[in-house]
């Protein structure tokens, strides 16, 4: 048990829906790394929602609203992090949630594809072999869409996505959202929008927004954003972050 006095409380209950996802299955070895990573960027970060994620997440909701064919990407890390707000927000935005996992394996999806029921998904893509399309040019476990998901989305949701395969789903023309907590990684330089923020805040804060926001307000906050301004506030942030910090110490 983690003391709830403890000062980085939130982090290690947080870590430790990881370290569970890990152990039914649903995390991956490397999604153990990749948490660690998004900690240290959350460590710069303050822990904490800044202007520039809630722009993006203004704007992610937004593009989702007027897509005709907008999917939500679900991997391990994201399933045991936030599976019911995924599924919560799926619902709002009439977006379908798609099993995508980098390191594949039949039952690994099928692990997340359970989770994601537990919390009331009803209908989950990327687990039936019937409708499996391959990308090319890319390695081969992690190539495989579903024909009825991200296949023919507009707009994809894909939080904590890697690199490549962001490359790779805005090569194929779809408009990509990324939630990311470093604002330097190859996903979040690629995407449209770039969310940078802890899933576990943003995942809660963006169904806010979704349920508020009518279709009038999301075309003028699409018209208005400039993902590259955000993603430059958001390494300034961290950068001014440490500044300070090193001016307290000397
Ligand atoms: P890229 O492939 O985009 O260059 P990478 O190889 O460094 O990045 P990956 O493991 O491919 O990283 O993707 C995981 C990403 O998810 C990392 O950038 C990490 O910071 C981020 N991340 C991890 N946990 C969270 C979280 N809880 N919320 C948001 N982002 C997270
Ligand atoms: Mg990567």
């Amino acid at each position: 048990m983690i003391p709830k006095d403890h000062p980085r409380y939130r982090s290690l209950i947080i870590r430790e829906r990881i370290i569970e996802g890990f152990r039914r299955g649903i995390v991956s070895e490397a999604g153990l790394i990749a948490h660690g990573r998004g900690e240290c960027f959350d460590y710069l970060l303050g822990e904490k929602t800044h202007p520039f994620a809630e722009e993006a997440m203004r704007a992610a909701v937004a593009m989702m609203k007027l897509a005709l064919r907008p999917v939500i990407s679900v991997n391990g890390n994201a399933a045991a992090l936030v599976p019911k707000e995924l599924v919560e927000l799926s619902k709002i935005l009439n977006a379908p949630l798609e099993v995508n996992i980098f390191y594949r394996t039949e039952e690994r999806v099928q692990r997340i594809a359970e989770r994601l029921r537990e919390h009331g998904a009803d209908e989950i893509l990327g687990t039936d072999p019937a409708f499996r399309v391959e990308l090319e040019n890319i390695s081969h476990a992690r190539r495989y869409v579903d024909r009825r998901g991200i296949y023919m989305a507009d707009v994809v949701l894909i939080p904590l996505e890697d690199g490549d395969r962001t490359e790779k789903l805005v090569e194929m023309g779809k408009k990509t959202i990324a939630i990311d907590l470093n604002p330097l990684s190859r996903t979040a330089q690629k995407a449209h929008i770039t969310i940078v923020d802890n899933i576990v805040r943003a995942m809660p804060r963006m169904i806010e927004i979704a349920k508020e926001m009518d279709e009038e307000e999301a075309k003028r906050v699409l018209e208005n954003y400039d993902n590259k301004r955000v993603l430059a506030e958001a390494i300034r942030t961290i950068n001014k972050r440490l500044e300070e910090l090193s001016r307290r110490i000397f």
